[in-house]
């Protein structure tokens, strides 16, 4: 039988696969790139390339891609065969260094807010050669970054690795100030906890707000939701232990540490988690493991919806990003070990995360913002939009001493007693978990859980970076000049601590009351949707420090701000017509239906008999009439919001329409809709309920 050990990371050219094929010289030289950002030596290229061919066409590939992320949000790959014809009237299979290095493919379909005209169509895609690459189907994957001919950023892997660049040059500033001398390179980790649902082929086939959106518009609530708990770790279904099984093996072929898994809170809901790794390659393997979830699903008759909210009414999906960082040697440097106190490194970097969270809150809400995003950010099942930090007692209490120049009295560790004698006794983890903060401290690591199910862990990995680096610049411009390094460390703690202690809360983050003293007291930000936050992805503020860390150019930064604008707009206005579409094409003539059907009733019993009331059918009749009345009405309101938008100026005016008037319409005409679903039968409703659905698979 084939064990796990012997088919993990077959279809990935690991540094195993590179450790067996290429020559000594050529293998350390890659190294070097990979593990110290050294420049590619000459002629590496090619033999990598060959190696690699030779590799590929061994486990049957027959094309190469350079496979990309542009700012869509998916992987973009456009395929080539090794093919070149030989004199002899056959082929060769050819793949050189330069094909390796560099692509070209048309850019002019992808986003590029402005950056690229579309007679300029060249854009060029560049091997990455610190993510693996690796075989999908017959075809070689070749992770590459992709821009503009004139050098403009048109993806988010490129940003990604600048900003884990400015990252690795201000920790290593830090680390040296430490005396530590040996560490290469400082590099930010990242495990995704991913979730998703699972939905029945044929019902999904069934709704064209499924298949246009990837969320249902409308829907009335089924009898029974999650209030019951019953789901969350719940024994996994026959029918999805089958897919996770797939899943994972597929995954596990692609070198993907795929890890834990479970159901979810909401019914039909389920979570995936990998083992951490660095936060490139983690970017990457989870963009593909989206893309391998929703691929298994279809081989098993299902359909994996990674949309933030695809149900109203029960939890949507979210992704948590673990983030740490760590040097090349390992040493985790959010790592408190055994006395926090005593370990003024570990404290310099917690107070660098708490000092960035704060001064770029915006930032981080930006990154997670989409229209998807915007239905969970707040609603009483993930982190508000308002963004915190969690620590937990002993952390605090640590701060507090040192803020008020207290001794540190401790919180004393307290010794868990599971009630289960055979079970050891351990001590409990002094970071006790709370669900609720958007950014939670978890004894080594942040867990950033504002993301959302489909986003790219890119965008909220490159603020993060950015922000962290930028305090880390801080830190070690005033240090590097102390005179005593030791008083100046300890100010600059106490600074920190001072300065920023309104981003720290250990409470309930899902309470009404927290975002009234968030953001009356503290006065942090509250961003609401994406609309609201987007356009100061351009405040000065945001922009000098992106720009002075050499994360993006000014005109970088402008076309992102468009594009996810204009990403926002686009969503929703084709939710908008999806959801006319089926109310006049679906719903109306369903309601009318059933309505008619009643009324003939009442009148055949009548003319039976004409003493009898017909309380019943009158009444339904009575009240989807209105109902219809109304839905009719609100169709054509949403239709006049969805013109206002295509005649916005800019797409800033756009996503104030959209914001201000087309959600509300869209709410309106829903509304009618999911009661006119309480009260017709459920024979003529044309398409499947909500309880169908998160309740259809076994
Ligand atoms: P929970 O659901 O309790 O948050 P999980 O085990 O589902 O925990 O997920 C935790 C994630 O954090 C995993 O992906 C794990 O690999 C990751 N992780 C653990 N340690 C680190 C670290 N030092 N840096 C980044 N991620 C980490
Ligand atoms: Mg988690």
């Amino acid at each position: 039988m084939q064990t796990i050990q012997n088919y993990f990371g077959c279809f990935v050219f690991d540094d195993r696969v590179m450790k067996a094929r290429l020559s000594a010289d050529v293998y350390t030289s890659l190294r070097r790139t990979i593990d110290e950002d050294k420049k590619l030596a000459p002629g590496v290229a090619d033999a990598v390339a060959a190696a690699m061919r030779d590799w590929a066409v061994e486990h049957g590939a027959t094309h190469y891609t350079h496979w990309f992320q542009p700012l869509t949000g998916v992987t973009a790959e456009k395929h080539d065969s090794f093919i070149t014809p030989s004199p002899d009237g056959g082929v060769i299979l050819e793949f050189s260094g330069k094909e390796l290095i560099k692509g070209e493919p048309d850019a002019s379909s992808f986003p590029s807010g402005g950056l690229r005209a579309t007679f300029e169509a060249r854009g060029y895609t560049a091997w990455d050669p610190t993510s693996y690459a690796f075989i999908k189907g017959k075809t070689l994957c070749i992770p590459t970054a992709f821009c503009s001919y004139a050098g403009h950023a048109l993806d988010k892997k490129t940003p990604l690795l600048r900003s884990m660049e400015a990252l690795n040059r201000q920790a290593l500033r830090i680390l040296r100030l430490f005396g530590n001398d040996t560490a290469k390179a400082v590099r930010s980790s990242v495990g995704p906890e991913q979730e998703y649902f699972l939905v029945d082929k044929a019902l999904y086939d069934q709704r064209p707000d499924l298949r246009f959106t990837g969320r249902t518009l409308f829907g009335a609530k089924p009898p029974k939701g999650q209030e019951m708990d019953d789901h969350y770790f719940g024994v996994i279904k026959p029918r999805v232990e089958a897919y996770m099984q797939e899943l994972n093996e597929e995954l596990w072929k692609l070198g993907i540490l795929a890890k834990t898994e479970h159901n979810e809170v909401a019914p039909a809901q389920h979570e995936l988690a990998p083992i951490y790794t660095t936060t490139n390659a983690a970017t990457d393997q989870n963009q593909l493991t989206m893309e391998i979830m929703q691929k298994v699903a279809l081989r098993h008759g299902l359909v994996c919806l990674l949309h933030e909210k695809p149900f109203a009414g029960v939890n949507g999906s979210g992704k948590h990003n673990n983030w740490s960082i760590a040097t090349d040697a390992g040493q985790n440097l959010l790592s408190p070990g055994d006395t926090p106190y005593e370990n003024a490194q570990f404290l310099l970097f917690l107070c660098a995360v708490l000092k960035a969270v704060d001064d770029y809150q915006d930032l981080l809400r930006i990154s997670v913002a989409t229209a998807g995003n915007d239905h969970r950010l707040g609603a009483n099942e993930a982190p508000p939009a308002v963004v915190s930090v969690f620590l937990g007692d002993e952390l605090n209490a640590i701060l507090d001493a040192i803020e008020t120049d207290t001794p540190y009295e401790g919180v004393e560790k307290k010794q868990m007693k599971l009630g289960v004698h055979v079970l050891p006794r351990f001590n409990r983890d002094t970071t006790d978990r709370n669900r609720t903060s958007p950014f939670a401290f978890t004894g080594n690591k942040f867990e950033f859980r504002m993301l959302g199910s489909s986003n790219s862990i890119a965008c909220a990995n490159i603020m993060l970076n950015s922000a962290v680096a930028q305090s880390l610049k801080i830190y070690a411009d005033r240090l590097e000049q102390a005179e005593d390094f030791e008083t100046a460390l300890h100010e600059m703690i106490r600074k920190t601590i001072r300065d920023h202690r309104r981003i720290i809360f250990n409470g309930n983050g899902y309470d009404d009351a927290w975002i009234e003293e968030a953001t009356k007291m503290r006065g942090l930000l509250n961003y609401r949707t994406t609309a609201d936050c987007m356009p100061h992805l351009l405040d000065p503020k945001n922009a000098d420090m992106l720009l002075a860390h050499g994360v993006f150019s000014a005109e970088e930064l402008r076309s992102r701000c468009e594009i996810m604008l204009e990403n926002y707009c686009k969503t929703i206005v084709i939710e908008g017509n999806t959801m006319a579409a089926m109310a006049r094409g679906q719903i109306l003539p369903a309601v009318e239906r059933f309505a008619a059907d009643v009324a003939r009733n009442a009148l055949q019993k009548k003319q039976m008999d004409a003493s009898l009331p017909c309380a019943y059918e009158t009444g339904v009749v009575r009240r989807l009439s209105a109902l219809t009345d109304e839905i009719a009405a609100a169709a054509d309101t949403l239709e006049v919001t969805l013109k206002k938008c295509a005649q916005a100026e800019d797409v800033f005016a756009e996503s104030a329409v959209i914001r201000d008037e087309v959600l509300a319409a869209m709410t309106a005409l829903r509304t009618p809709c999911d009661t006119a679903e309480t009260i017709t039968a459920k024979e003529y409703w044309p398409f499947p309920t909500y309880a169908d659905l998160l309740f259809g698979v076994q």
